[in-house]
């Protein structure tokens, strides 16, 4: 990111952190929008490609977009299902990036070939990969593996910025291995998030036999190879976070004592236009139409749940709960 962008985000993002802390109205700064919510793959812990949502066309997310913009919306996370099952991805992309979103993808790069001459305006892409090519098919399917490593590579070689997803379904500290050592050898990042249970996106609720002390354990682990200098993107404080969390089998809780960022430093919007603070409060919060009313006349500050260790949605409210030091992480990585 240059620097001319990186102040920008830095501007938008103030201006979030101080319209919260000062009880002003929200003013995210990030938005999450699944263009889809179709997949081509059906992973163990994503229950979204059974979640049916019309689908916004291009005209109507112009005018998404002014509003996200007008709101002071800067960075635009396009994620789904999968992306690539749109065939107007391309341009989506480009109308993205014509009203001056930073823009990020997320996609698990089966399709690449038939989009990689669309892609060069995207600043930065998250490729799912949970580990060897044996635990990726039980986690994702059966697939290409090979697909996904020749995407990513081709990615890098044009010069762009790959982060690789990892979700953790269980503490097997051999994967978080192989998954460092694959990020060093392909000159890519690794991002770890825990599987989030009990919500409508989430495919499943937590196993009976969940092992919290080698759960604690293996964020302990990670913690320590990205002291060590692992290529991890996920931030110290979040990787501590989720080494203190109470409970395994709970990702999110209500507790008065916390305020939570979502739907005031970002939002999630799902395939027709309905906002949300966050894609985990689906299906607990009733959603705001952004094709008829404007988020910050809706929204009133209060989420269904204050504390999770939900993947990058942890890493926002670090961003807002410990600016300095988050800040300072996340902005060198010009990710979040
Ligand atoms: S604590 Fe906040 S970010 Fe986490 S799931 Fe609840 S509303 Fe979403």
């Amino acid at each position: 990111m240059d620097t001319y962008r990186l102040l920008q985000m830095g501007a938008a993002y103030a201006q979030s952190l101080s319209s919260f802390h000062l009880n002003g109205k929200p003013r995210p700064f990030s938005a999450s929008f699944a263009i889809t919510n179709k997949c081509n793959l059906r992973c163990t812990y994503c229950d979204l490609p059974n979640i049916k949502a019309p689908e916004l066309n291009l005209e109507q997310m112009d005018v998404l977009f002014r509003k996200l913009k007008k709101m002071g919306v800067l960075r635009l996370g396009i994620f789904g299902g999968e992306p690539m099952v749109r065939k107007d991805l391309g341009e989506i992309i480009k109308l993205a990036k014509k009203r001056g979103f930073f823009v990020s993808l997320n996609s698990n790069m089966l399709l690449y070939d038939r989009y990689k001459d669309v892609l060069d305006p995207v600043d930065y892409f998250f490729v799912s990969i949970d580990g060897t090519a044996e635990k990726h098919a039980i986690n994702r399917g059966k697939q290409s593996y090979e697909k996904i490593l020749e995407a990513t590579r081709d990615l890098v070689k044009r010069k762009k910025k790959v982060t690789a997803i990892s979700v953790v379904t269980d503490p097997d500290k051999s994967m978080a291995d192989y998954m460092v050592d694959l990020a060093v050898r392909e000159k890519i990042d690794v991002h770890f998030q825990p599987e989030c249970y009990d919500s409508m996106c989430a495919g499943r609720t937590a196993p009976d036999d969940l092992e919290h002390e080698a759960t604690r354990d293996f964020w302990l682990y990670l913690l320590e190879k990205k002291k060590q200098g692992a290529p991890i993107t996920s931030s110290t404080g979040y990787l501590k976070f989720i080494s203190q969390w109470h409970n395994y089998k709970q990702t999110s809780v209500y507790d008065a004592e916390h305020r939570c960022m979502a739907g005031s430093g970002f939002i999630s919007i799902d395939p027709s236009g309905i906002a949300y603070p966050c894609i985990f409060t689906q299906g607990n919060f009733e959603g705001v139409d952004l094709m008829k009313y404007n988020w910050e006349d809706k929204f009133d500050g209060k989420t269904p749940c204050t504390t999770c260790i939900v993947g990058p949605l942890l890493e926002y409210n670090l961003l807002f709960k410990k600016p300095i030091r988050s800040t300072i992480e996340a902005l060198g990585k010009a990710v979040y």
